[in-house]
This record gives structure tokens, C-alpha cells and sequence, in this order.
């Protein structure tokens, strides 16, 4: 044999491409080189995938070696491709069972020591070589719970490069070695925090509820210790469960972090970003490698804002595109790459960057241009794309016992936002929308579905005293709706308008 091909995967942002590698000898002076746009790290694969094979006992040939990636057009970065490659290279003199290995994906960095080490994006990488009509695949020991969610593909997870060539049919006496291992131990954790422990913030919840059901956007306002964040924390436990399709998706952003992933979660993520963010850090990026950022990580699922006065201006102005088009494509450097960003917003604000303004009892030390420049960070565009703003206030101890008696329980609250969004899908059904939070202006306010003037007097009469704009006047229409959906009816009346409108803050019902 002088020529050998075998399969990798080119992943850009979740998508993957098929890359053949094919290695080529001649009876020239001994040379290994890589064609077909790598990149540096590709590059390094040279030094690494000679090591590899000479610490294994299973040398590469003493001659002239070109290893071809294609296609050529298609950018090619990482270190993933190094096992694809050595196989090939290795393929040409040994014998190994041609037909197996070129009809394999192999996936996975080579240590020095000739170890598998886990690369990121294996789980996005394998589901693309299913579609391909792959039925093989060799990922690292680290990766294989993770390749093994991708059903009627064939795993083999090596520890080493001579676990690979063995698997192809070439014995080798190597010594065994540990695997390497991932030691990043954030894995899943399915449990919700529970919504009857959020005492006496009634109206909170019930608006969480309404969010929940419409798939609203959220602005919570508040001093410290208002209950922002652990209101937030409860939306995921309420929401729907995710789907087989969200599922894969939400565990492939996760696998393109590099987080292990060894099953599907059903509970939609929440991701909390710290004030403290870079834009590449929230919306993706990064200078070498490009990594999905927390939005992405956030689709099927929640962002959660906290002291969103604190981000750079620049970081929330990152979410508009995202926020419009549910997804998030990045360019650096000759590399483009997509993610998801179908996420659920809850932005958390202090009234002031002191937290003491307009709190009865406590002194605002903040001057009035300062409360006027926090306030506006959050203003105008992101604002835009939110339906629901809500003024909450630090729960006095008094009235805890009172209030906790009939409290809605996550289980009772997950139900009713399942049977809320039934209805509004079933609404929805000859629309390109499933939620309400994602239907247009011009069909809420002239689709089939138009409220009856009646219903609309109050909102009418505050567009024409200027006391609404229009993109306000279609926000209240929006949660309307889903106030209706939750109460079980099949248009909305004047009390959803009413309570819609009270949900926007700053706007007399
Ligand atoms: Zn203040």
C-alpha cells in the first residue's frame, strides 16, 4: 500500500463537515507534511503524531509522507485531527483493514506518549458523521460516554494510538497506559431549586408564571436582597422539558466548551454570566480557538443578567444581534462558526448602583446623574425586547408565615406553563410562532386573533396620550395573551389588558 484514507470531522461553531485525510508515501527522502489549510495547531500535528507512533513502537515509514486534508476550502483548526491523521500515515505500510479505516471517523489529540487525549465538540462532530452515513467512529477513552449518545454509531474509545491500529486489525505489542481523563467536574446537575421556597414574593412568581408560559423576556428590579437571583434561578424548573433535538443541542454546546458530557439533560440550562464578562466571554469567541460564550451555552434555556448595570455597555450591546436572530456567528480570523442563541433573557438591576433608592428605610447616597447613567446602560435597545418589568421589594419577616401557606410548588407551576404553552401553540398553528413572546406586532394587532376594541380601550387610550409607544402597546398585547393562555381562555378580555400593562412597569393599569 502507498496510499491510505481514512475520515475526520471539521466542525465550525455546532456544524461538522466530513475532512478526508489521505496519506500518500514515495520513495524519496524521508519527510512528514500536512496539506489542505491547517492551521498552526494543526501544523504541530507533525511533531506530536511522530511521537506518538514512535513512543508506541509502531514508527511512522522512514520516507516521504504527505498527508492531504479535504476538502481544501474547508478551514481545518485544532488539534482533533491528529489521530485521523496518524492512522493514515500509518496505513500506508502497515497492514491494517484498508476498508474499516476509511470508512472511520477518528477524532482526538495525540499526546507525545502516544495517549488519546479528549478534544472539544466531540458529541456536535459525531452526530455530523452519522448524517453522513458513518458508522464507526474511534474518540478518545475521555470522550466515549459522550460519542456513545449519538445513536447506531459504533464507538470505540482508545486510550492509546495502539488501541486505534489494534482495533483496525494491526497487532502491536505496546505496554498499556492510564487513560487521560477530563478533569473538569461540571457536570450536569438536574436538580431545580424549588419555587414554593420563594417566601412572599406573590406577585413575583405569578409573573415569573407569565414568563414562563410566553416565553417572555424579564426585567427584575430591586435592592439587594429583593430575591432577584433566586427567582431567576427558579424558571428553568418550571419550563418545559427539552426536547430529544434540544437536548442534543444543549449537550453539543456544552461538548464544544470542553465540559464532560455523558448523557442528555432534559432541564433547560440557566447561564449566569458574571458582570465582570468580556464580550467573547458572553457572546463567544476567543483569540486562538473560538468557544461558544454564555449565550450560547444559555440556548433552550435561560440568561440570567445579574446587576446588569454593571456589564460594559459594549457586552449588552453584543446581545442585540442574538436577541434579533436567536443565534450568534463569530468571525476571527478566517474562522466562522454559528451557535445557537435561542435563549430566555432575565435581566436583574439594583434601582441605583448604591441599591437604596426608592427602599423605605434606607438612604441612597447615589447623586442623580449616576442613577439616571446606571438605569440607562439597560435602556433602549435590550429594553426593547422585553414584555415583562417587575419592581420587587425586600420581604419584610412579618409576613412570611401568611403568604407561604397556599404557594405555588415548581411541580404545579411547570404544569401550568405546559398547559399554557399547549394552548398558545395550538393558537399558533398555522404561524410560523410557537409562543407568544415571538409573535409579531402586526399580527397581534391585526392577525385573526385581534382583540375586540372593547378589550383594547385601556391600551388604546394610553398609545394616544403618549403615555405607551408602540412596541410597548405590542408587549402588553403579547403578555396578554399569555396571561389568557394560563387562565384558559381563548382570547384575551380586559382584565389580561389591565394586568399586561400593570407588568409593565411605569404604566398606570
Ligand atoms: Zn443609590
Amino acid at each position: 500500500v502507498s496510499v491510505a484514507r481514512t475520515l475526520s470531522v471539521a466542525l465550525s461553531g455546532l456544524e461538522g463537515a466530513l475532512v478526508e485525510v489521505e496519506a500518500d508515501l514515495s520513495p524519496q527522502t524521508p519527510l512528514f507534511r500536512i496539506i489542505g489549510l491547517p492551521d498552526k495547531s494543526l501544523g504541530e500535528a507533525v511533531q506530536r503524531v511522530h511521537n506518538a507512533c514512535v513512543n508506541r513502537g509502531i514508527a511512522l515509514p522512514r520516507r516521504r509522507l504527505t498527508v492531504n486534508l479535504s476538502p481544501a476550502s474547508l478551514p481545518k483548526h485544532g488539534s482533533g485531527f491528529d489521530v485521523a491523521i496518524a492512522v493514515a500515515a500509518l496505513a500506508t505500510e502497515r497492514g491494517m483493514d484498508a476498508a474499516k479505516v476509511a470508512e472511520t471517523v477518528h477524532l482526538g489529540e495525540l499526546g507525545l506518549d502516544g495517549r488519546l487525549r479528549p478534544v472539544p465538540g466531540v458529541l456536535p462532530a459525531v452526530v455530523a458523521a452519522a448524517r453522513s452515513g458513518v458508522r464507526r467512529v474511534v474518540v478518545p477513552w475521555a470522550n466515549r460516554d459522550e460519542a456513545e449518545l449519538v445513536a447506531g454509531v459504533e464507538v470505540c474509545g482508545a486510550v492509546c494510538l495502539a488501541d486505534v491500529v489494534r482495533w483496525h486489525g494491526l497487532d502491536v505489542d505496546a505496554p498499556p497506559l492510564e487513560p487521560v481523563t477530563l478533569t473538569d467536574d461540571s457536570a450536569v446537575d438536574d436538580h431545580v431549586p424549588e419555587l414554593a421556597d420563594v417566601i412572599g414574593q406573590r406577585e413575583a412568581v405569578d409573573a415569573l408564571l407569565v414568563a414562563a408560559a410566553g416565553g417572555h423576556h424579564l426585567l427584575m428590579s430591586g435592592p439587594p436582597g429583593a430575591g432577584k437571583t433566586m427567582l431567576a434561578r427558579r424558571l428553568p424548573g418550571i419550563l418545559p422539558e427539552l426536547d430529544d433535538a434540544a437536548a442534543l443541542a444543549v449537550a453539543s454546546v456544552r461538548s464544544l466548551s470542553g465540559e464532560p458530557v455523558t448523557r442528555l439533560s432534559r432541564i433547560p440550562p440557566f447561564e449566569a454570566p458574571h458582570h465582570s464578562a468580556s464580550v467573547a466571554a458572553l457572546v463567544g469567541g476567543g483569540s486562538k480557538i473560538v468557544r461558544p460564550g454564555a449565550i450560547a451555552r444559555a440556548s433552550e434555556g435561560v440568561l440570567f443578567l445579574d446587576e446588569a448595570g454593571e456589564f460594559a455597555t459594549s457586552a449588552l450591546d453584543a446581545l442585540r444581534q442574538p436577541l434579533e436572530s436567536g443565534s450568534i456567528v463569530i468571525h476571527r480570523a478566517g474562522i466562522t462558526a454559528a451557535y445557537p442563541a435561542r435563549f430566555q433573557m432575565v435581566i436583574a438591576t439594583n434601582p441605583c448602583p448604591c441599591g437604596n433608592y426608592g427602599v423605605r428605610g434606607a438612604e441612597c447616597v447615589c447623586p442623580p446623574q449616576a442613577i439616571r447613567r446606571y438605569l440607562g446602560r439597560i435602556s433602549g435597545p435590550l429594553l426593547d425586547r422585553i414584555d415583562i418589568e417587575l419592581s420587587l421589594r425586600r420581604v419584610s419577616v412579618a409576613s412570611h408565615g401568611a403568604l407561604a401557606v397556599d404557594a405555588m410548588t415548581t411541580a404545579q407551576a411547570k404544569e401550568r406553563v405546559a398547559e399554557a404553552r399547549r394552548r398558545a401553540a395550538h393558537r399558533l398553528r398555522d404561524t410560523p410562532w410557537t409562543r407568544n413572546a415571538e409573535v409579531p406586532g402586526p399580527w397581534l394587532r391585526q392577525g385573526p386573533r385581534a382583540p375586540e376594541p372593547v378589550v383594547r380601550r385601556p391600551i388604546d387610550a394610553a398609545l394616544h396620550r403618549g403615555m405607551l409607544t408602540l412596541r410597548g402597546y405590542d408587549r402588553v398585547l403579547r403578555v396578554a395573551w399569555s396571561l389568557a393562555d394560563l387562565a384558559g381562555r381563548g382570547a384575551i378580555d380586559v382584565s389580561d389588558v389591565g394586568r399586561a400593562l400593570y407588568l409593565k412597569k411605569g404604566v398606570p393599569a
